[in-house]
């Protein structure tokens, strides 16, 4: 592997980094000498890969799409991550968090939530593992996820209401952190992507990468040419490109266009926001002149968030992986188009990558393409019925 980061104060590069406050640094470098050792021993790595093929049912297919092949003149596969236990990628991420948290003798975890996916997939691992569960949510989420709450309920989890700024992801994330200042001798944060303070980044880019490692296997000898992903925070993208990083395969990260890049509304940090440091790392975010966060759009939850992980800002000014956008309007289209044509209804948020190999056909024509199909669109069905596509 030639990118052997993050370097030891948890930089790549120009980004990444731990901007914290004093009280949580003993706990995050607790956090680095538990995970370091837990993820070299044998007995950690065999109960995670056990939890994920029992529980969680991977590895998860690569399936040949081909009608959606014989329409665009590309062969396409899809990395079926929406065939995970509760619907997409998190749940590989909060399990190995959950044996963490029980590595470190600490009873309790808590989690932000936007939607609730990275909730719902928390509150699944703390009932498997043992583990009492408090999720922070925007009150505008709660009102919205209402079914998502009473999973999480469901679950035994507490879902906390935070009403502060927008009541969205961002202000969750905010009180998360806030609140694991005061309870951190007990509690554990479970982060839900590749964001956060060192070594939160790299913490989850290592309990996604199952996803790339395992695409490789199942291709064997063959290779794809593409390998396209969606991007909110970065974590199924960092999950399937990591492996990838240096094999020579066309890496493409699909952000939220929302309603145009021409406008405010989008969720596309890394194609069109500045650096700038949001929860704890230095990474390219929306902000507006005076550098204040900026709010972001997306039609799907899971990309409506101003930042992303730093390892993705890296990956762009390298030139690593390219980030391009995708709107509101193309992944519903997307989203309607892969129901229709192949049976398989995938969330608005992988619906973005699906709409970028759509409208770049004519470019990646004879080409293998694997979309990285992060979660299933059952959650989605519902606000997309209600715009009438
Ligand atoms: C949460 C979510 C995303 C966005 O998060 P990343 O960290 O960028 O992967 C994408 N797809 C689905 C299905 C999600 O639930």
């Amino acid at each position: 592997m030639t990118v052997s980061l993050p370097d030891r104060r948890g930089r790549y590069g120009e980004f990444g980094g731990r901007f914290a406050p004093e009280t949580l640094m003993p706990a995050l470098l607790e956090l680095e000498s538990v995970f370091e050792e837990a993820w070299g021993d044998e007995a950690f790595v065999g109960e995670y890969h056990r939890i994920l093929a029992d529980f969680v049912g991977r590895p998860t297919p690569i399936y040949e799409a081909s009608n959606l092949s014989k329409e665009l003149g590309v062969r396409l596969l899809l990395k079926r991550e929406d065939l995970n236990h509760t619907g997409a990628h998190k749940i590989n991420n909060t399990i190995g968090h959950g044996l963490l948290a029980k590595r470190m003798g600490k009873p309790r975890i808590i989690a932000e939530t936007g939607a609730g996916q990275h909730g719902v997939a928390s509150a699944t691992a703390a009932a498997l593992l043992g583990l009492e569960c408090e999720v922070f949510m925007g009150v505008k989420d709660i009102e919205r996820q209402a079914l998502n709450v009473y999973r999480m309920e469901l679950l035994g989890t507490r879902v906390v209401p935070v009403s502060s700024g927008a009541g969205t992801l961002k202000d969750a994330v905010s009180e998360a952190m806030r609140s694991w200042v005061s309870t951190v001798n007990t509690t554990h944060y479970m982060i839900g992507s590749v964001v956060g303070p060192h070594p939160f980044p790299l913490i989850v880019r290592e309990f996604q990468k199952v996803i790339g490692e395992e695409l490789l296997s199942q291709m064997g000898e063959e290779r794809p040419d593409v390998v396209v992903a969606c991007v909110g925070g970065g974590s199924n993208a960092m999950g399937v490109f990591y492996p990838l990083i240096d094999s020579g395969i066309e890496l493409i990260g699909v952000e939220a266009g929302g309603l145009g890049t021409e406008t405010l509304a989008h969720g596309a940090s890394l194609s069109l926001g500045r650096p700038g440091v949001l929860h704890g790392s230095m990474t390219y975010m929306l902000q507006d002149e005076e550098g204040q966060v900026r709010e972001a759009h997306s039609i799907s939850a899971g990309l409506d968030y101003p930042g992303v992980g730093p390892e993705h800002a890296y990956f762009k000014d390298k030139g690593l992986v390219r980030y391009e956008t995708a709107t509101d309007a193309e992944a519903l289209d997307a989203f309607a188009w892969l129901s229709r044509k192949e049976g398989i209804i995938p969330a608005l948020e992988s619906a973005h990558a699906l709409a970028w190999i759509r409208r770049e056909a004519a470019s990646l024509a004879g080409k293998t393409v694997v979309l990285n199909l992060s979660g299933r669109g059952d959650k989605d069905v519902q606000q997309v019925a209600a715009l009438g596509v």
